[in-house]
Formats: structure tokens, sequence, C-alpha cells
């Protein structure tokens, strides 16, 4: 087992969240995106000797430095509204999930207004079924933000890297919209406090198997934050769908400040690892780091088709450290519980010898 110096923080605020299923094609499906996560990580931390810190609480102030102040006052209230509404014994859910999405297609030129029906109301915000917001969603999801600014302020105040356990996970959400088992984006809420914090430019290195839409579409428009990400080509029929192809580079000012790799099925560590490159040297010239670190690319993971294995983490991991920037690492996906916590234990050990630390 490597030993690891980096500061991990890590709150058990992550158990509150507990999705309980996922409504995938009409189905109820068991979830994977569960509260064991946060605790083999934690295991794996302390095995390795990781100090491990609990997150500071952070005003509203912070989220809303990335996300609109509508969502945020949605996501804190909609399961209580839900309760009230009587969801939970008629029909019988306890989660807050949508069955109508207001497409802007359906509205042509007319305005779009908030409905009064909760059950209609779930779906303003919500891209998918498969992201339930239940009791205790809301607690989880700010205590994962407050552990990336926290970890953000550590690097500010001069640690070479911090590692935040986020669960849940948060690259999937945009500014005003939350999916893919994520409510509120980490990375982006780093990179944000960063940038506050005096950081010229940002890069963000997303090695999550699946495209981080939320985060891209966050810093599209941006020359000041660079978003990379290597990813299962959404092409070969794999989530997010509508995003994460190689000619989505920017526009206005980020022209150029967004760089895609997708990979194919079955893509092993040589395939992947030629992606990080081209990640690694896209964000070279940035003043500090965050790294959305997705480890559900390994070849046991089951939410994607990727054939990645630990040393590939690991390698990957290398790579960025030698760029020597100050970086936040945050949790995304990664699901087989039974190499979870090698796998980010391995891959934050990787960092810090390419790091030289
Ligand atoms: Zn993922």
């Amino acid at each position: 087992m490597p030993q690891l110096r980096m500061p991990a923080v890590w709150s058990e605020a992550h158990r509150l969240h507990d999705p309980h299923g996922e409504v995938w094609v009409g189905i109820l499906i068991p979830p994977l995106e569960v509260p064991e996560r946060g605790e083999v990580i934690r295991e794996a931390l302390v095995a390795a000797g990781a100090p491990v810190v609990a997150p500071k609480p952070h005003p509203r102030s912070d989220l809303a430095a990335v996300h609109d102040p509508g969502f945020l006052a949605h996501l804190e209230s909609a399961y209580e509204r839900w309760v009230d509404a009587g969801f939970p014994d008629d029909p019988g859910q306890d989660r807050v999930v949508p069955y109508v999405f207001p497409l802007p297609q359906s509205f042509g030129a007319v305005p779009r207004r908030m409905p009064t029906a909760e059950s209609a109301r779930a779906g303003w915000y919500a891209m998918d079924t498969t992201t339930p917001l239940g009791r205790g969603t809301w607690e989880a999801a700010r205590a994962a933000a407050d552990a990336a600014l926290t970890a953000a302020e550590m690097v500010l105040g001069g640690e070479p890297a911090v590692y935040a356990m986020c669960r849940p996970p948060g690259h999937h959400v945009g500014r005003d919209f939350y999916g893919g088992s994520c409510y509120l984006n980490n990375a982006a809420i780093a990179a944000e406090r960063l940038r506050r914090g005096g950081a010229g430019r940002v890069g963000i290195v997303d090695l999550d198997a699946h495209h981080g839409n939320g985060t891209q579409v966050i810093f599209y428009e941006r020359a000041d934050v660079v978003y990379t990400s290597v990813h299962i080509d959404p092409d070969e029929g794999w989530f997010p769908h509508f995003m994460g192809r190689a000619d989505e580079r920017g526009v206005g000012e980020g022209a150029g400040a967004n760089v895609n790799a997708p990979v194919p099925e079955g893509a092993g560590d040589a395939e992947w690892l030629e992606g990080v490159d081209r990640l690694c040297e896209a964000v070279a010239g940035c003043d500090a780091l965050v790294v959305s670190l997705g480890v559900d690319g390994h070849v046991d993971d089951p939410e994607s088709p990727l054939e990645m294995t630990g040393d590939g983490y690991a390698e990957a991991c290398r790579r960025i450290g030698s760029l020597g920037l100050a970086t936040v690492l945050v949790q995304e996906g990664g699901y087989d519980l039974t190499t979870l916590g090698g796998l980010v234990v391995g891959s934050l050990a990787g960092f810090e010898e390419g790091r030289g630390a």
C-alpha cells in the first residue's frame, strides 16, 4: 500500500445522500452512487496514512459564484416541497423524480414560466430521471462542495496538492441544471475559488470515464478556466450523450480553451494515456489545476466500457503531478467498491511521485 502525504478532506455528511434507486428508461434500478463509496475511500486513505481533515462550512456565495441562485434555492427546498405535496404517500415516491422536462423547443417565442405542480417543477432544473433528490441530498451535496472549497483554500494557503472526497460527485452539473448522479459542480466551484484566490488561469483535467458536460458548459466561453477531458466517446452511445466531442473547442473568449479527447469502447491504458498527454499539454501554462478524479474507466467498473488499470491511473496522475502546478483533486465517479479505494490512493500516490513530493 502506497503512503500519502497530501491532506484529504472528507466529511461524514456524504452519508446523508442515499439515492436508493434510479429511474432508467422508466425502470427503477439499483443505484451505483452509494454511501459505501465514501466509506471505502476513507478506509483506503487512512490505511495510506493520509491526514484526513473535515471541510469548513462555506457561505452560499461560494456556490453562487458558479450556480444560479434559483437553482440553488430549488435544490435546497425541493425535497421538503415534495413531501408537503404528499408524493411519499401518493403515489409512494419519496425521492424527487421529474416526469416532464421544459425543452427549449417546446416554447418557441413563448416565455418559459415555472409551473406550480411539484411533479412538474421537478423537471425544471433536472436533465434526467436517474438523479433522485431525497432527504439529506442537499446537505450532502453542500458538504461535498465545502470539501472542494476547503481543499482549494488549503492550496491557496500553500499546500502543493489536496484531495477532496466529494460525494455526491459533480461534473455533470451546469450553472442551472443537475443530473448524472451529481447536484453541485464541486470541480467548477473549486476552480472558481482558485481564480478568486488569485490564480490567473486555472486548468481542469477531467479523468472520469464520462465527459464532464456540466463543467464544459460552465466555462465554455471563458479563457481563464481551461477545461480538458479524456472520456468514452459519446458517439459510442455513452452518457452524457449530447456532449464531449473533439470538435467542441470553446467559443468567444473561450475559443481553444476546451479540449476533449474521446476514446473508443475497450480503450486501455495506452490509448487513454495518449489522451491524458493532450490534456496535460493544454493546461501546462496554467497557474493552478483541478483534477476531476473519476476512476470509473477501470476495467472492473460497471459504469463504463473502458479497460484502464490501476497502473494506468497512477501513471496518468504521475504525468499530471509532474506539471508542478498547485492542484486540487476532486472525487468524481468510481463504482466498483472492491477496487475503488485502491484506485483513488494509487492515483494520489502517482500524483505525489510525479510532483516529486
Ligand atoms: Zn463517470
